[in-house]
């Protein structure tokens, strides 16, 4: 049953390929796209100002200041 054993072998280093691909896709799409707060898009322009920025203009300031626009329901 060699055939066999070599077949399994096969699939399961096709499947580390695959996780590790997918693993490097997981860390170049890091940074955050979409505003934690209310799930819109942060525009580009923000983005490239600020890489690690995780909410929306209008969300930040309300961070701030301490009134966020939308409550999370946890
Ligand atoms: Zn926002």
């Amino acid at each position: 049953m060699a055939d066999e054993a070599d077949h399994a072998q096969r699939i399961a280093e096709d499947e580390r390929e695959r996780l590790v691909g997918f693993a490097r896709g997981q860390l170049q799409g890091r940074r955050v796209r979409d505003c934690v707060d209310c799930g819109r898009a942060i525009p580009a322009a923000r983005r490239e100002a600020l890489p690690h920025a995780s909410r929306c203009i209008d969300c930040q300031e309300g961070f701030e200041s301490g009134t966020p626009r939308l409550r999370r329901s946890g």
